[in-house]
């Protein structure tokens, strides 16, 4: 964390109007200013790192909201996570995040080992039977939170099946590179598997390391910097040998951290070369869209789009998604008040403080439902498993799709 970057904020105060924990509570500690604010007392040694002052920053969603709204390029969100990375760097992980971020996360098979009881446990009944007989709640609630938001799982994780290497459909326009997010892989491989039959229809060839790893992503969240910096080396050199045109991902989450592997390798020009390369899916959709019109078939539901804060805050992507839906013919799209305002996923910020992510939630569930949408669409895991959940209790008509889902639907017609 650069102390320069503390000093840019003006206290204008212009970011608290867009910051979701500071719209829940009214308190400055709360806020994108009051944050900047602590950082910079502890970095001036006026103030200690203390629980309280912890329990202030840590009750930050990471979301950006305040960075997009700054007219001083302060990102408050970000100064935030690296102050807590810093603090993490003096204590070091404890035994369960070691376990967690170090020795799980970055081994996609020990992460799909994981899964099989998981997938036992949905398919042999089990699951139904605890639901119904309400056992969960005689165990701490974050495993029944946890337990909760896990939809169905598929028959096998993505990156099993996947080809290394799927050719492209007529004449080939170039090679592309596609990061399969662990999440993508292991829940949500329909999405996926629609992404890459996309590129290669448009005639991208798709080369899909089956070595890659994790983009890092949790261990921002758990503040644990070193193993975000050798997952982000290992990618940035799996990816080096490949000669790709550029490296996509399908997960805003990854995307987001992906474009960041400059930024957290100072001075590593390969890793600089690699984040230049990193699109969402829908800036390279966007870019055939005169192609992809032309398979698209009419699909004729009331649609709306919430934009995961990965994808509009910190990758600044708002128009394209919104371009591809306007592609489809016979599509009722509807804008949602406030729909770049976080839906309370955060990474595991809905389990570690469910009391905020639900008033948080609950104003996103109100902004879905009054546009009287069939479907809400977004692009990415965290904000699919939060909204697919809080859907399904309250209004289960509504589906909840990624967005290569729906092109993929209105392409088959
Ligand atoms: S963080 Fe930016 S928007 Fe917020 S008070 Fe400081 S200068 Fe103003
Ligand atoms: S990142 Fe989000 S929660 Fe954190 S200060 Fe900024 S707007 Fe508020």
């Amino acid at each position: 964390m650069e102390y320069v970057d503390l000093l840019n904020c003006m206290r204008c105060g212009m970011c608290l109007p867009h910051c979701p924990t500071y719209k829940e509570t009214f308190l400055e500690t709360a806020s994108p200013r009051g944050r900047v604010a602590l950082v910079r007392k502890i970095q001036d040694g006026d103030l200690e790192v203390n629980e309280r002052t912890l329990e202030y920053l840590t009750l930050c969603l990471d979301c950006q909201a305040c960075a997009t709204a700054c007219p001083c390029g302060v990102n408050a969100g970000e100064l935030v996570a690296e102050f807590k990375c810093e603090e993490k760097g003096k204590g070091g992980l404890s035994f369960m995040e070691d376990l967690i971020l170090r020795k799980l996360v970055p081994h996609p098979e020990r992460l799909e080992n994981a899964m099989v009881p998981l997938r036992l446990y949905q398919r042999s009944g089990l699951q139904t039977l605890v639901r119904s007989l309400g056992i969960l709640k005689m165990f701490p609630p974050a495993l029944g939170r946890m337990e909760g938001l896990l939809p169905r799982l598929p028959a096998k994780p993505l990156r099993k099946s996947l080809l290394e290497v799927t050719p492209a459909v007529g004449e080939e326009k170039g090679t592309v590179g596609f990061f399969l997010g662990c999440v993508m892989s292991l829940i949500f491989s329909e999405a996926s598997h629609a992404t890459v039959q996309l590129l290669s229809g448009l005639g991208y060839k798709v080369v899909t390391p089956k070595a890659q790893k994790c983009c890092g992503a949790p261990n921002m969240l758990g503040s644990d910097l070193k193993g975000l910096r050798d997952l982000a080396t290992y990618n940035v050199d799996l990816f080096g040998g490949y000669d790709l045109e550029f490296i996509v991902t399908d997960c805003g989450g990854c995307g987001a951290e992906l474009k960041k592997y400059g930024h957290h390798l100072p001075g590593n020009s390969r890793a600089e070369g690699f984040s230049a390369k990193v699109r969402d899916i829908s800036e390279i959709l966007a870019l055939h869209a005169d192609d992809l019109k032309k398979k698209l078939k009419p699909l004729h539901r009331i649609v709306t789009w919430h934009d995961a804060c990965h994808i509009a805050h910190c990758q600044g992507i708002r128009q394209q998604p919104r371009t591809l839906m306007d592609l489809i013919p016979g599509l009722d799209f509807r804008e949602m008040n406030d729909a770049d305002a976080c839906c309370g996923s955060a990474g595991t910020y809905n389990v570690a403080r469910p009391e905020m992510s639900d008033r948080i939630l609950e104003r996103k569930v109100s902004s879905i439902l009054a546009t009287g949408a069939e479907y809400l669409v977004t692009a990415n895991p965290g904000c699919l498993l939060q909204l697919k959940k809080a859907l399904s209790e309250t209004s289960p008509k509504v589906k909840v799709v990624h967005l290569t889902e729906l092109l993929s639907e209105s392409i088959k017609g």
